[in-house]
């Protein structure tokens, strides 16, 4: 399989950042992402803080960073990221589609807002998942329940379909819901989860309960030690030094994932640092 030297998990400023210096510093890079960027860029009306750039909108910021990357010949892959595994001398990053190996990797994924569901961490991993491709084989021919939060989500749902039974579609924050016709979507806001040893039931708010074999929670994106078990989080921010290292040697996080202050330049010096970083740590390697 091919490896890379640095795997860079976001397109916000400290993803942008991190990736241009690796790449300024010659590493074999692989950037996963949007081609839109990030939301928190598109959307700010006018950024007054940003050096150099007075009173420039969010989309003009979003357009500087794509050019910038196109420029530098930094393509985006545009997956979700499920899940990343530290493996001893390079981690395994495990998208909806495939799974790539990379020898350091950034994670500048943002901050993740949206709370756990009562009942979530209890059964992760009996009965719940956050990744369709990597358990729709356990659900063959039974029903689940899918929570989706982005159209990427409806993606996955459809997928879902071609192995179980049945699969309901919860939306359950807004987005443009479109499924084949074998996602029945059931417009009910997710309230818990509740079984035995095993998921057993998708209670909403309305008080209606939903029986499933398995319940999919797709977020825009996933809690950091979620995504990389063994990660050291407080507060829901990973825990980093001052040169970005969390306490995974070869894994390094920056930006708001990184923790307060929410803030533009911060994320885009964070990248920066976290990227020199990893790039000093390829050379300990050698
Ligand atoms: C409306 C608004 C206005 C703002 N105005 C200002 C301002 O004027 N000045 C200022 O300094 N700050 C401002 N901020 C704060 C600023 O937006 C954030 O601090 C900044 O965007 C953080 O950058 P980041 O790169 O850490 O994360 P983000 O910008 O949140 O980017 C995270 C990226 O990671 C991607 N991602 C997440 N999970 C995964 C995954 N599993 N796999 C692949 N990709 C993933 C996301 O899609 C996104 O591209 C504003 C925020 C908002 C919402």
């Amino acid at each position: 399989m091919e490896r890379y030297d640095i795997a860079v998990i976001g397109t916000g400023p400290a993803g942008v950042s991190a990736a241009i210096t690796a790449k300024v510093r010659g590493k074999k890079l692989i950037l996963f992402g949007s081609r839109h960027l990030s939301e928190k860029v598109e959307k700010a009306h006018s950024i007054l803080n940003y050096p150099g750039l007075p009173n420039v909108s969010g989309a003009e910021l979003a357009n500087a960073y794509r050019m910038q990357l196109d420029s530098l010949d930094i393509p985006i892959t545009e997956k979700q990221v499920t899940a990343v595994y530290a493996m001893g001398d390079y981690f395994a990053i495990q998208t909806p589609d495939d799974m790539v190996e990379s020898t350091a990797v950034i994670l500048a994924a943002g901050v993740v807002t949206s709370k756990a569901l009562p009942g979530e961490d209890a059964f992760l991993g009996r009965g719940v998942s956050y990744c369709a491709t990597c358990d729709a084989h356990f659900y063959r021919g039974k029903t689940v329940a899918v929570l989706g939060y982005s159209e990427q989500a409806c993606r996955e749902a459809d997928f879902l379909a071609e192995t179980c039974e049945k699969v309901l579609y919860f939306p359950a924050a807004p987005h443009e819901v479109q499924v084949n016709g074998r996602v029945e979507v059931v417009r009910e806001k997710p309230a818990a989860i509740l079984g035995d040893r095993q998921a057993r039931t998708l209670e909403t708010k309305s008080g209606k309960r939903f029986d499933v074999d398995g319940i999919f929670i797709l977020r825009a994106s996933v809690a950091p030690d979620k995504l990389v078990p063994g990660l050291a989080v407080e507060d829901n921010h990973i825990q980093v030094d001052l040169q970005m290292r969390t306490n995974l040697r070869g894994c390094f996080a920056c930006g708001d994932a990184a923790g307060p202050p929410y803030q533009y330049i911060k994320a885009a010096g964070q990248g920066n640092v976290a990227a020199l970083s990893a790039v000093a740590y390829l050379a300990e390697q050698k």
